[in-house]
């Protein structure tokens, strides 16, 4: 079965916690990753007629699951949870089989999933 991590990005608050937490399980370099926070924005588009403030301007974080990701083979092989979704501050981000995760896709938010 495949694993996977699931982010629901529209909650992200480009804390870096995952980030931290997962270079200390793998134990990375400065300047290597498991896992890599991206930023976009802050930028306003054009208006749209009716569109909300919250529409109009994009400023997302979304963390990036790199190459040295084992997926904490590890600690989920003992039950345990990821290291990055165990200290996500804002309980945005999922672990487990990959088509469980594909059902908490709501339509309503924004999701990024990566598997191995
Ligand atoms: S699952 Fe483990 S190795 Fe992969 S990004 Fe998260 S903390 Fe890093
Ligand atoms: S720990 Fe959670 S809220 Fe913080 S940067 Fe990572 S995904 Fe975003």
């Amino acid at each position: 079965m495949t694993k996977g991590i699931l982010i629901n990005y529209d909650y992200c608050t480009g804390c870096h916690s995952c980030e931290v937490a997962c270079k200390k399980e793998l134990g990375l370099p400065k300047g290597e990753f498991g896992i890599k926070l991206t930023e976009t924005g802050p930028y306003e588009y054009s208006e749209k007629e009716g569109s909300s403030p919250k529409e109009r301007w994009e400023w997302t974080w979304l963390p990036v699951v790199t190459k040295a990701c084992d997926m904490c083979a590890e600690r989920t092989e003992s039950g345990k949870m990821p290291m990055c979704v165990q200290h996500c501050q804002a309980w945005c981000m999922y672990y487990g089989e990959a088509e469980d995760l594909v059902k908490k896709m709501d339509g309503g938010s924004r999701w990024a999933l990566f598997t191995r």
